[in-house]
């Protein structure tokens, strides 16, 4: 990373313009780090700037960085698909997992985590692709299935449902979804309180995420650079 103090910054006052104008508190809107195809001395430069929250897509190499990382003390999220013989080694690093979309994959993080001993926090990935998009290819769970989703994660006592989480649809304006992905959230929220946050927002379309009510914006390119630079595997 050439400048990881000005990239961080700009990003921060990218969030923190949205909200302004949306007449939300800045504070209001945490920062994830995707540190995918990244090596580890990008999120250490992060770290050291006070970056907290760091997310991966793929589970070897979010288990490879929380492991070598360990001692920064940072909490890792998992943003891409989960096969369900890989819950293990992600509850094992506290990870957070943020692409929950079906019920096998819920009873099995609870299953793991309850022998663990541990409280695995997730949130519910809804796809927002559209009929034709709906391929699967980005995960998540359809809109309409996802109050029953949280209500099934609110169900067991080894995981702690944080939100919904959501990536826009590749063609058109990211807004609309963004907005119906809210509505789906506050709902979920009517019922379930403690699930308050909304995981929505990229390089790209950040602002219009945050002026639809996201609480956790996840920045990759805009913090490290083009992924097809990175030195590390593909994106
Ligand atoms: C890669 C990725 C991001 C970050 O994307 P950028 O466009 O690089 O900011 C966010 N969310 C998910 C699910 C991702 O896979």
């Amino acid at each position: 990373m050439k400048d990881p103090a000005g990239a961080l910054a700009a990003v921060r006052a990218r969030v923190d313009a949205a909200a302004r104008s949306a007449g939300r508190d800045p504070a209001e809107v945490a920062l994830l780090a995707v540190s995918k195809t990244w090596p580890v001395a990008d999120v250490v430069a992060l770290a050291e700037l006070g970056q907290r929250e760091f997310a991966e897509n793929k589970v070897q190499d979010l288990v490879a960085k929380a492991e070598e990382l360990a001692h920064l003390d940072l909490r890792w999220h998992l943003v891409g698909q989960l096969q369900r013989n890989k819950a293990t080694a992600v509850v094992g690093v506290g990870a957070v997992v943020q692409s929950v979309d079906r019920v096998s994959l819920v009873e099995r993080l609870a299953g793991v985590a309850e022998r663990a001993e541990l409280v695995t926090e997730v949130f519910v990935q809804v796809d927002l692709g559209g009929p034709e998009g709906r391929t699967a290819a980005r995960g998540g769970v359809a809109p309409e299935h996802a109050a029953e989703l949280a209500d099934e994660v609110a169900g067991h006592p080894s995981l702690r449902l944080r939100g919904l989480m959501a990536v826009a649809p590749r063609e058109g304006a990211p807004g609309p979804a963004f907005e119906r992905l809210a509505a789906l959230a506050a709902r979920v929220r009517s019922d379930h309180p403690g699930a308050a946050e909304l995981s929505a927002g990229m390089s790209a379309d950040l602002e219009a995420a945050v002026a639809a009510g996201a609480t956790l914006v996840r920045v990759g390119t805009a913090l490290f650079g083009d992924r097809a630079l990175a030195s590390g595997s593909g994106p």
